[in-house]
């Protein structure tokens, strides 16, 4: 039985193996009960599943995942949590813990390896000091996945979601929306937590797409242009990507693209949708 979620049982453990929390792992250990069962029923796990836990901590959602997923991936950068994570998960014999940098493993490796290569559900309250780099690795190195259920820090959760127009509207938001539908699942204050965090917590599901909702000639020069043109937020588009050297655009061509697609000179990347931004960058690969 999943029993660590609440604040006696997190202390318990935490004394008996005198655990230290490490501020730079990004250590915040979930001790809701309604949370964590959110999180599952948006997870949509069943026993044909292998999940990837990223951070299992002292192991409180592990348990949760274990008793609803066939296996468990949990993959731990923090040393000191391995011998508490063979005691609290004691009772599953289809959880897999690795004590690794989540940055540094070859996940595509990992899943066939664990999974046959067969695509996994992501589930994790993520460490949120590399929040964007992990979920960029994830969808970006073309992981076999087939959506990633996370608890993210709630700013970062509005960039992932929200469209063109809004002062959230990104490079985050177009990369997360190019490879997933992204909904929100439920918000957590700090008092899910122990430690308490000093921010605002949602959960977000990203389910990934079979087929990306746009097709440029190049996804690699598309976002390059993306990048390009979040660079300085003042600035113009036609600026963004005139003053990035390694894309080698004249101001006349993009003033040009643009005006081909009834776009006006003086626009912002922040205003251009994604279908948009497919457009310009077949334009100016030329
Ligand atoms: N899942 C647990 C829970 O909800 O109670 C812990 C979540 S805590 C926010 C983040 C966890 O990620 C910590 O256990 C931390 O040590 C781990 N972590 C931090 N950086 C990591 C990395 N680069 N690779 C793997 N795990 C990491």
């Amino acid at each position: 039985m999943a029993y660590l979620a609440s604040p006696y049982k997190t202390s318990e453990v935490i004394k008996k193996y005198s655990f230290v929390f490490r501020k730079k792992f990004g250590q915040n250990f979930l001790i809701s009960p309604a949370v964590l069962e959110s999180i599952m029923d948006a997870a949509e796990l069943t026993k044909e599943d292998t999940v990837l836990e990223i951070g299992p901590g002292i192991g409180t959602m592990t348990q949760y995942l274990a008793e609803r997923a066939g296996k468990v991936i949990a993959v731990e950068i923090d040393t000191a949590l391995i011998p508490i994570l063979k005691d609290t998960l004691s009772e599953y014999d289809n959880v897999k813990v690795i004590n690794d940098d989540v940055l540094k493993l070859d996940l595509n490796r990992l899943i066939e390896e664990e999974a046959g290569g067969k695509p996994v559900k992501v589930a994790a309250n993520l460490p949120y000091y590399i929040t964007t780099p992990i979920i960029m690795a994830l969808l970006e190195k073309n992981v076999p996945l087939e959506s990633i259920t996370i608890m993210v820090q709630k700013e970062v959760a509005a960039r992932m979601k929200t469209g063109p127009g809004s002062k959230d509207y990104g490079a985050l938001s177009l990369s997360v929306q190019y490879y997933a539908k992204p909904e929100i699942v439920t918000e957590a204050g700090p008092e899910c937590f122990m430690p308490r965090p000093e921010v605002s917590s949602t959960v977000i599901k990203l389910k990934r797409y079979e087929v990306p909702p746009v097709t440029p000639q190049s996804p690699e020069y598309m976002f390059r242009i993306i990048r390009a043109s979040f660079n300085h937020r003042r600035k113009t588009l036609v600026n963004g990507l005139t003053n990035d050297s390694s894309l080698s655009l004249s101001k006349e061509a993009v003033v040009n693209a643009l005006a081909e697609m009834g776009l006006r000179e003086d626009i912002r990347g922040e205003k251009l949708t994604l279908e948009e931004f497919a457009e310009l960058s077949d334009r100016l690969k030329g």
